[in-house]
């Protein structure tokens, strides 16, 4: 179905492999009962805008979110995304070896070939390709598949789930590859070489000393055919080549167009030289090169999507399709991620590994692919932040040459936004453990509390609380570090001494001369009538600071003696920016953070009444001492020496700062 064109975001629906549409109820035991039955959850209203219909944040941008779903219409899709849909359905692969943890480019190499095999209706397989028996590393096979079901990229055929043209990991596939070799030996485009390893070191050390490169001198392709199947029927240890051909066949590129061999070398090269490409080693198993060309071909992958690490290799793959009189697949290969300094993206200049993200930073599992998704490709889309679905929409194969610079700033920024969407999600929407903030963020959160050595001492903060806060701000929600520190006041209520250091400015601003009218220092002690109420909820104190503020726009008012229009208008928005600075100043000594109201919600009535009542002692303390607090244009003075003992009480115009 076109989710689009039917109203409804896909954002929350993922599909199985069969094709249908929700994973929530494997997920959950909840009956999802029936595509209809999940449409009216999406469609059900938003906590945020209570519109009749749910558009994901991210898809509109948070700041610019409209609720009329019906005036959007996503964009057309662009010629690139047409393109690549015209062409029939793809089958593409990932093909990683298993000798380490998915990196940002592995991960993305796996993400392109999914996106264009979804896009295309087509297949996308994984292959382990594990030929090279000295570089596995345990458990890394099993990390592999950890790493992309939580990224969401689920294979249509591979390991585990198997498929018709297994076995999907290449060590079980020796004797096809075996197979394959005696094929190429009988059409003669290959041959046995049985070269000793020093024979070929010498020849390579050789050519590397008269400044050539260490290619072979083609010595066994003279052996006849009999005495060589002779020599290996005996069991003389011998790899196999490839007779590459005089010229290397020129293909075109996907990304980077018509592609040639460098040079026709051969010509130029004084020795006899050849890079005949080694097929089968010693121990009998394939070459990279001969295993990837076998099984693209017997698995009917069409496209290679793969790094441009590879282009100076696809050469030889061509001549091997050729040697054996198959078609080749499409290539493209993507570009290189490199960092600011040009430098290959390493463990040097940032966390290149997926676990890291995912384990120490906690990054999203959408944020991650929608962040290696924008790595060296180009959309039409009007925003960068999208979703699995969306990505899916908007494939192409418009991938850019050349390397491409990480920079990191997006990652931080596609986190913040998706956080402040899952947060937006309404509580009736199908559940997603992708979307599900309380288990993406708040085990990290209070595990990383636990750890932190800067937290006053006591009993820890509550998951309760940690969660409240987590959702309050979920808008500024990077890692649980940063989140942490940007709320510390949350944990480490300030001290007498910090709120001296950053007094608020409290004059009434923009207030006429004729006006003359100035905050009454009274307005600190107006806070101790928080202690009556009851229910101490967001609601109920954010209709407890507007009422203050009428209070006090009454009052300034009535001291003016006017009810001008014109000049209430001034004082409400005066007063409002008075109220709003005191409040940050009291609660987080003027640190930025949620909303005042919700603030103090989190923070519970008995700490919120406490921090009042030392914010009231020290501002009262600065008057007593003389400072020019509440002159209407006076500059605020951070007083020094000040006796919290004076703080006064009772309401009443204590201290001389009043003009
Ligand atoms: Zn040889």
């Amino acid at each position: 179905m076109d989710f689009w064109r039917e109203g409804v975001n896909p954002c929350c629906l993922h599909k199985r492999r069969d094709g249908t549409i929700s994973k929530t109820d494997e997920y959950f035991g909840r009956e999802a009962k029936n595509e209809k039955a999940m449409m009216y959850l999406l469609l059900s209203s938003a906590r945020r805008t209570l519109a009749s219909r749910w558009i994901c944040q991210s898809c509109r941008g948070i700041k610019h979110a409209s609720t009329n779903v019906a005036s959007y219409t996503p964009p057309e899709p662009s010629k690139a995304a047409r393109e690549l849909r015209n062409g029939g359905p793809a089958r593409t692969r990932f093909a990683p070896s298993p000798t380490g943890n998915l990196h940002l480019g592995s991960l993305r190499t796996a993400l392109f070939n999914y996106l264009v095999a979804k896009a295309t209706g087509g297949q996308f397989l994984l292959r382990i390709e594990d030929t090279d028996q000295k570089r596995k590393v345990p458990g890394a096979e099993e990390r592999l598949y950890k790493d992309l079901e939580w990224a969401g990229i689920e294979w249509d055929e591979g390991p585990r789930i198997g498929g018709p043209y297994g076995p999907y990991i290449q060590s079980q596939r020796t004797a096809i590859y075996r197979s394959h070799v005696e094929q190429l030996l009988e059409s003669g485009n290959a041959y046995r070489c049985f070269c000793s390893p020093e024979r070929l070191n010498d020849l390579a050390k050789h050519r590397q000393s008269h400044g050539n490169g260490s290619e072979y001198d083609r010595k066994c392709a003279h052996v006849p055919k009999e005495h060589s199947d002779d020599r290996a029927a005996k069991g003389e240890a011998h790899v196999v080549r490839l007779k590459a051909p005089d010229k290397y066949p020129v293909y075109n590129d996907l990304v980077y167009g018509l592609v040639r061999q460098r040079g026709d070398y051969k010509q130029k090269v004084p020795h006899e030289q050849y890079d005949d490409p080694i097929l089968l080693k010693s121990d009998g198993f394939p070459t990279y090169h001969l295993a990837n060309v076998v099984d693209d071909h017997l698995m009917k992958i069409t496209h290679v999507i793969r790094g441009s690490e590879w282009m100076s290799s696809t050469p030889k793959h061509l001549a091997m399709y050729q040697a054996f009189g198959w078609e080749p697949p499409k290539f493209a290969h993507v570009s290189l991620l490199v960092d600011k300094t040009g430098a290959k993206l390493s463990k040097r200049t940032g966390s290149v590994e997926l676990a890291e993200w995912r384990d120490k930073e906690g990054i999203f599992p959408e944020v991650l692919n929608n962040f290696v998704s924008l790595l060296g490709w180009s959309h039409s889309e009007k925003h960068d932040v999208m979703n699995m679905e969306e990505l899916i929409r908007a494939a192409s194969l418009k991938f850019t040459r050349g390397d491409t610079i990480v920079a990191f700033e997006k990652l931080w920024f596609l986190q913040r936004r998706q956080a402040s969407r899952y947060v937006s999600l309404p509580p009736s929407t199908p559940y997603n453990p992708r979307h599900d903030i309380n288990k993406l963020a708040l085990p990290l959160l209070l595990k990383h509390l636990a750890e932190r050595s800067d937290l006053p001492e006591g009993p820890p903060p509550t998951e309760d609380f940690v969660r409240a806060l987590l959702w309050a701000d979920a808008q500024n929600y990077t890692t649980p570090s940063e989140f942490i520190t940007r709320n510390i006041t949350f944990f480490t209520p300030p001290t007498s001494s910090d709120l001296r250091n950053t007094l608020p400015s409290l004059k009434l601003h923009n207030i006429p001369a004729r006006a003359n009218h100035s905050v009454p220092p009274s307005f600190a002690t107006e806070f101790a009538s928080l202690s009556g109420i009851e229910d101490w909820s967001a609601a109920k104190l954010k209709a407890w600071t507007t009422e203050l503020m009428e209070k006090q726009l009454r009052r300034s008012l009535d001291e003016v003696g006017s009810d001008e229009e014109k000049l209430r208008d001034l004082f409400k928005k005066a007063w409002a920016k008075a109220m709003h600075g005191y409040i940050r100043w009291a609660i987080a000594a003027g640190k930025a953070g949620p909303d005042g109201a919700v603030s103090m919600a989190i923070l519970g009535k008995e700490e919120t009444l406490r921090r009042f009542d030392l914010a009231r002692e020290v501002m009262m303390g600065v008057v007593d001492d003389g400072a020019d607090m509440f002159a209407p244009n006076g500059e605020v003075e951070s007083g020094s020496a000040l006796d919290q003992e004076t703080g006064a009480s009772d309401g009443g115009d204590a201290g001389g700062g009043r003009d």
